[in-house]
């Protein structure tokens, strides 16, 4: 269990339920009161990746843009009303090619309690018809669920709902939803990179291995699981590596267990790729042939290392389950 050494709560949510379960966990943290959580995560000159290492926890109430529509950036799925939702601002884990790092001042850690209030604007948005939502976009929810319990709420809340829900995750931590029933409208999506890969570009993850183990565990219950090839990183090597690690992801998944793979390379804003660049020069993602293209910042070779992944891919799963991202340009 990772610890704070302080935990910042707005007023407003001191008494929330919520906030009182996660305090409960961190009997150690310094808790201090605050007015709006900006006072603490918009303070100037905060360096992220200095403060990664020291993150401190913020308890706070969302007031306003509950759903956003989702990004161009991010694969929809063929899904027309794409919309993603973040009860929590960043992660526990460190990776190097994440966009949050070129989105927010602080590496802190944002908890809204408030959910009723999200799941309000969603029924809002439902009255209209059905929805596609992710709401693992700007953290890892289930790496965090041990903290806050959002997935089995968020799952609760589906069950009764028309719409198709994502909890996209890295994380291996599944056991403690075993217990849950988990209805078919709800889509865990395991992001898989090869070992060598998470090596070098994301500190903190569970290693390939565990995150098999928890796949295992998921569709042991039954679910059928989505795979995120994502992004797809340039390592020495590549094809080998590559060919290995699909190799070793559908020995240990039946492919009959698979919802759908999306594979994309690498990519992110030109605005995101200059403030990550500010940040940390040294960063490997700017150690290989990097274009700017249309302001997206990516790989020149980036459809090449997508074409290579899906088509190893499909030697295990149907084609019409694999969605590559740049074929949609
Ligand atoms: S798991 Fe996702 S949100 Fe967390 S650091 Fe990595 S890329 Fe960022």
């Amino acid at each position: 269990m990772k610890k704070f050494s302080h935990i910042y709560v707005e007023k407003d949510v001191k008494d929330h339920p919520r906030a009182v379960k996660i305090l409960e966990k961190f009997p150690k943290s310094t808790v201090v009161y605050i007015n709006k959580y900006s006072e603490v995560f918009n303070r100037p000159n905060q360096n992220y990746i200095v403060q990664k290492d020291r993150q401190n926890l913020i308890i706070a109430k969302k007031r306003h843009s509950f759903v956003y529509p989702g990004s161009k950036l991010c694969e929809d799925f063929g899904n027309l009303r794409f919309y993603h939702t973040s009860n929590v601002y960043n992660c526990l884990y460190q990776c190097d090619y994440c966009y949050l790092q070129g989105l927010y001042p602080s590496a802190h850690i944002v908890i809204f309690v408030n959910l009723e209030d999200y799941f309000e604007e969603v029924d809002k948005l439902l009255e209209e018809g059905k929805i596609y939502l992710s709401i693992s976009y700007e953290t890892d929810l289930l790496a965090l669920d041990y903290i806050t319990g959002f997935c089995e709420e968020w799952i609760k809340y589906a069950s009764s709902r028309d719409l198709l829900l994502e909890i996209r995750t890295k994380s291996a931590n599944f056991s403690h939803l075993e217990k849950i029933e988990i209805p078919p409208n709800v889509i865990f999506a395991w992001t898989l990179l090869p070992q060598p890969v998470i090596d070098i570009y994301e500190r903190f993850t569970p290693p390939l291995k565990m995150r098999l183990k928890g796949i295992q565990r998921a569709i042991a219950k039954g679910l059928k699981i989505r795979i995120s090839i994502e992004p797809v990183m340039y390592v020495r090597d590549f094809e080998k590596v590559y060919e290995e690690f699909v190799k070793e992801v559908f020995n240990h998944i039946p492919a009959e267990s698979v919802r759908d793979v999306n594979i994309g390379a690498f990519r992110m804003s030109k605005e995101q790729a200059k403030r990550i660049e500010r940040l940390n020069e040294a960063s490997p993602i700017f150690s290989y042939d990097t274009v700017f293209q249309d302001k997206v910042f990516t790989y020149k070779k980036a459809r090449h290392y997508e074409e290579f992944v899906a088509e190893k891919v499909k030697e295990f799963v149907p084609e019409e389950k694999v969605y590559v991202f740049g074929s949609q340009f």
